[in-house]
C-alpha cells in the first residue's frame, strides 16, 4: 500500500471508530438503566429489601445474653471480647464488657450460629464507615449487666419475651438442618436449647 493510500485509510479508520464508539454511548440514552441511584433515589431503603438471613453488621441483645462466651470462642479472628464475672455468693453472672470490632469482622456468621438465644445476630445494616478505627469497635455494655438466665418454661417477662422470640427465630433459621432446625417456626416464649450452658463463662473465670 502506498503512503497516500495508507494516509487516507488511517483517516477512514479514525472516523469509523469514533462513530462506533459514539454509537455505543448514544445507545445508552435509549436503554432502560439497570442501576439505581444509591442511597437516596429509591423508594425503600436497601437495608429493608435484604433477606432475613443477610449477614450485615452484628448486633447484640444483651437482655438475652447468657454470658456463655460461645460466640467469642467461635470467632476465628478474635473480633469479640467479652468479660464476665460470677459472684461466688449469689452465683449471679455479670457481663462487664461485650465488644465487637467490626473492622476485623468478616461476616462469616460463625459467632451467631452457636449462640443459644440468638442474642448475637447479624442485621441488615452494612453502612459502617466512620472517621476513626476506634469508633468501629462496637461496645455493647455501658453499665455491667446481669447475664440472662433462661426460664424452665416460657419466658414470662413481657419486656424480654419478644426479644427472646426474635432471638429464637434467628437461632432456628441459622441452625444446621438435622439439629434445631424446625423450618423457622418459633414457639412463643420457648426456652432456648442449651441456653443454660454457663460452662464457657465459668471456664473463663
Ligand atoms: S461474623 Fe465471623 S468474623 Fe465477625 S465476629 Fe462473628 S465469627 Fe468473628
Ligand atoms: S449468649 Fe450468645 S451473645 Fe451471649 S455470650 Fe453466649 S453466644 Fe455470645
Amino acid at each position: 500500500m502506498g503512503a497516500v493510500a495508507e494516509y487516507f485509510d488511517n483517516i477512514k479508520n479514525t472516523v469509523t471508530t469514533i462513530f462506533e464508539g459514539m454509537a455505543v454511548t448514544a445507545s445508552h440514552f435509549m436503554r432502560k438503566p439497570y442501576t439505581v441511584q444509591y442511597p437516596d433515589r429509591i423508594p425503600v431503603r436497601v437495608q429493608d429489601t435484604l433477606p432475613y438471613r443477610y449477614r450485615g453488621i452484628l448486633n447484640v441483645d444483651l437482655e438475652i445474653c447468657t454470658g456463655c462466651l460461645a460466640c467469642e470462642r467461635a470467632c476465628p479472628i478474635d473480633c469479640i471480647v467479652i468479660a464476665c464475672e460470677k459472684d461466688q455468693k449469689t452465683k449471679i453472672l455479670t457481663i462487664s464488657q461485650f465488644d465487637i470490632d467490626i473492622i476485623k469482622c468478616m461476616y462469616c456468621g460463625l459467632c451467631s450460629e452457636p449462640c443459644p438465644t440468638g442474642a448475637i445476630h447479624h442485621t441488615s445494616e452494612f453502612e459502617g464507615a466512620d472517621f476513626s478505627t476506634e469508633s468501629m469497635i462496637r461496645r455493647f455494655v455501658t453499665d455491667p449487666i446481669d447475664a440472662y438466665k433462661p426460664k424452665k418454661g416460657p419466658e414470662t417477662d413481657e419486656r424480654i419475651a419478644p426479644i427472646l422470640n426474635r432471638g429464637m427465630r434467628y437461632v432456628n433459621e441459622f441452625a444446621p438442618p438435622g439439629e434445631a432446625w424446625n423450618g423457622g417456626v418459633v414457639e412463643d416464649g420457648a426456652a432456648p436449647p442449651g441456653a443454660d450452658d454457663e460452662e464457657g463463662a465459668a471456664a473463663k473465670q
